[in-house]
Formats: structure tokens, C-alpha cells, sequence
């Protein structure tokens, strides 16, 4: 699925490197979770394989299947079946969530060499969609994000996911800011969404998300590299014992 190979990147305007060589392999229907400590790279990691500008690669490779990722456009990437949810939603004001879902999927089937859905078969499949995600018809109809609570934005955007269909979802410290309950429905719809053809990249801060999501692997990042893989026990050693001991093992 996603095969990332001595990724190095740095910020295109600084000789600044960021990214130090990245390996990471993430096979079709697997979750794996990356932590580490503040301002290793994560971020930079997921921005990168989106597309976003303002960095530059300087060598090794990411490919989705048999894609290269780093040959195509942001909006290709999308229509690869990369999806990226962000830390902090977006909010647009004046864009009903509803036009906004529609718009993105007609635009993705259209990358796709696909037929547009009509607008029936799009609103029975968004009603159908919502419904099992607990996302009431209202929050449809409102401007896409504007006024809505954190646990509500994160709602959205796994409807977004659940629309867009991607093979491979990443989400960056999606959990940030949220209580207890959303950060649940939050792992409730990404369980939700599993399936054999479909895996995720889950970064984040907190042992307790991958309570609910329950990953197969466990990356560790730590200045611009993953220096240690294991399984969820991963996580539980971070949370007891902080970073220090897993960066002191790796030197
Ligand atoms: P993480 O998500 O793990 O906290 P980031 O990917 O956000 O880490 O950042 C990695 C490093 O790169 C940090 O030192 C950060 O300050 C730096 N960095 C990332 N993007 C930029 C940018 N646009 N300008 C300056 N520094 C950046
Ligand atoms: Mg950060
Ligand atoms: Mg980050």
C-alpha cells in the first residue's frame, strides 16, 4: 500500500533538513500509529506526502501502490486514494458542508475517469453515511465546519472520509483538543471505516486514541527518522516512561 523509502526532506526557502531519511512500509488493511516527541518531523511527514508546498525532497522515494506519490499534483494524490485529515479543520464560510462533500467527490470521481453521482444517489448515500457516523442532517446543511465544536469538526472530516473512499488515510494529531467522548467517536468512525483495502497512518500524542484504535504497528519518530517499530506495547512504554529511555536505546 504505502512504501516510503529513505525519505529526505528539507524546507525549500532554508538548507534546514527535516526529514532524515524515513523508512516506513504500511500494508493494505494495517494501522499503524507514529509518536515522538515534539518537532521530529511528523507533521512535515504527512504534508509531505499530501503534496503541500514549501518543502523539497532530496532523495529516496514514497509510492501508494504503484504510484509514485511525489511525481503527482496534491489534487492527484487525492485521487490516488491519499486522504489527509488536519490537525486544525478549515472552516468556509458560506459553502453549505453538504455542496462542499458533493463537490469533492464529483471532483475525485472526475480524476478518476469516473461518472459524476447524481444528485439523488449523492444525498442517499451522504444521509446513509452521516446516519452511521451519528452526524445528525443538520450539521449537513450548515457552512462547512464554521461554529462547530472540535468533536464536531472531527465528525466531519471522517465523514469526509467516508465519502471520499481513500486507500489510504492519514490523520495528524486528530485527536488534539478533544475530550474523552469525541475523541471515541473519532476512533468509532476511523473503526468504522477499516477494511482490508483500506489502511491508516494515526499520528498522534496520546496512548488513549490507540486504546480505541487499536494499531498494528507502532513507529517511533525522532529527529526526521523512525528509530524504533513495535506493537501497541509501543505505546503503553511511551506513556509510562516518556520518550528519554526509547531515544537513549537508539542513541
Ligand atoms: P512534529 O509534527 O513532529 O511536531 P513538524 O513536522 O511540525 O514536527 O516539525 C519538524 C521540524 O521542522 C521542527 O523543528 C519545525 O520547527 C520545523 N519546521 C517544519 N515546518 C517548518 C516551516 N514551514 N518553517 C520552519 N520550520 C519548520
Ligand atoms: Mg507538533
Ligand atoms: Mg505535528
Amino acid at each position: 500500500m504505502l512504501d516510503i523509502k529513505n525519505l529526505h526532506v528539507k524546507l525549500e526557502d532554508e538548507e534546514k533538513q527535516i526529514l532524515k531519511g524515513v523508512d516506513l512500509k504500511v500494508g493494505a488493511g494495517e494501522v499503524h500509529a507514529i509518536m515522538g516527541p515534539n518537532g521530529s518531523g511528523k507533521s512535515t511527514l504527512s504534508y509531505v506526502l499530501s503534496g503541500r508546498d514549501g518543502y523539497e525532497v532530496t532523495d529516496g522515494s514514497a509510492h501508494l501502490d504503484d504510484q509514485d506519490l511525489l511525481d503527482l499534483e496534491p489534487e492527484e494524490r487525492a485521487a490516488a486514494g491519499l486522504f489527509l485529515a488536519f490537525q486544525y479543520p478549515v472552516e468556509i464560510p458560506g459553502v453549505g458542508n453538504m455542496t462542499f462533500l458533493r463537490t469533492a467527490v464529483n471532483a475525485q470521481r472526475k480524476a478518476r475517469g469516473e461518472e459524476e453521482l447524481s444528485a439523488a444517489d449523492f444525498l442517499k448515500i451522504v444521509r446513509e453515511r452521516a446516519k452511521s457516523l451519528k452526524i445528525n442532517a443538520d450539521m449537513l446543511k450548515r457552512p462547512v465546519n464554521v461554529g462547530f465544536s472540535g468533536g464536531e469538526k472531527k465528525r466531519n472530516e471522517i465523514l469526509q472520509m467516508a465519502m471520499l473512499e481513500p486507500k489510504m488515510c492519514i490523520l495528524d494529531e486528530t485527536d488534539s483538543g478533544l475530550d474523552v467522548d469525541a475523541m471515541k467517536l473519532v476512533s468509532e468512525g476511523v473503526n468504522a471505516l477499516r477494511d482490508e483495502g483500506r489502511s491508516f497512518l494515526v499520528i498522534t500524542h496520546y496512548q488513549r486514541l490507540l486504546d480505541h484504535i487499536k494499531p498494528d504497528v507502532v513507529h517511533i519518530m525522532a529527529n526526521g527518522r523512525i528509530v524504533k517499530s513495535g506493537g501497541p506495547e509501543l505505546a503503553l512504554e511511551v506513556e509510562h516512561n516518556g520518550y528519554a529511555d526509547i531515544l537513549a536505546e537508539v542513541g
